[in-house]
């Protein structure tokens, strides 16, 4: 199975599909991770991205479409993927479609989380990861149960994103209203579309996904 989840930054697409990577087996591909990676890799990719993603603005689709392309001819992504901050344009959405049928794959979800954009700016600046394993967190929702050390590998060190500031969250949003919130249109004309309100906590939203996926919803 392979699906979409769409929302604005901040909505929790990350925190979902994490949750459903460890819990179905599926391959979560965000192609802000992808291109965090090439930034910190410094690859050519990563070199052109890096001031465009500090910017809060949108990589172009070519790039964005063949590191998919790419990923999606590796074979653990047979086992199903989500897919995370992608697409965000609608040429991007038409890529989708068209690599999908040449690569013989289907999209079977698409579900929106829906969110008050005034709550996002909190939620995004107050989030950060584990260095070394990626699950994560955040200062007021979610803290490790023991401050400073990771749930998951009991790491200690931590990072916080360059762009999870306030000015380039609020640049990001304008961008996600222009050019990512047409797609919700695009999916809904082909039937694929269910949205979810992605401000109820964590726990709700992943089990009203589950349902989406399990087809009893
Ligand atoms: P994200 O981690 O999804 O919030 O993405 C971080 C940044 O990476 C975005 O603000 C964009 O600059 C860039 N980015 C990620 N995914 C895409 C995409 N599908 N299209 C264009 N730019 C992207």
């Amino acid at each position: 199975m392979n699906i979409i989840l769409l929302g604005p930054p901040g909505a929790g697409k990350g925190t979902q599909a994490q949750r459903l990577q460890t819990d179905r087996g599926m391959v979560q591909l965000s192609t802000g991770d992808m291109l965090r990676a090439a930034v910190a890799a410094g690859t050519p990719v990563g070199l052109q991205a890096k001031a465009v993603m500090d910017a809060g603005q949108l990589v172009s689709d070519d790039i964005i479409v063949a590191l998919i392309s790419d990923r999606l001819d590796e074979p653990d992504t047979r086992a199903g993927v989500i897919f995370d901050g992608f697409p965000r344009t609608t040429a991007q959405a038409d890529a989708l479609d068209a690599m999908l049928a040449t690569k013989g794959l289907t999209l079977d979800h698409v579900v929106e989380l829906s969110v008050d954009e005034d709550a996002l700016v909190d939620r995004i600046t107050g989030r950060f990861s584990c260095a070394k394993c990626g699950a994560g967190y955040h200062d007021r929702f979610k803290p490790p149960v023991a401050p400073g050390v990771c749930d998951s590998c009991g790491s200690t060190e931590f990072k916080r994103r360059p762009d999870d500031n306030e000015e380039t969250v609020r640049k990001r949003m304008t961008e996600y209203r222009e050019k990512t919130a047409p797609i919700s249109n695009y999916y809904r004309e082909k039937g694929l579309l269910r949205q979810i309100d992605g401000m109820a906590d964590i726990d709700v939203v992943y089990s009203e996904i589950v349902s989406i996926l399990n087809g009893k919803s």
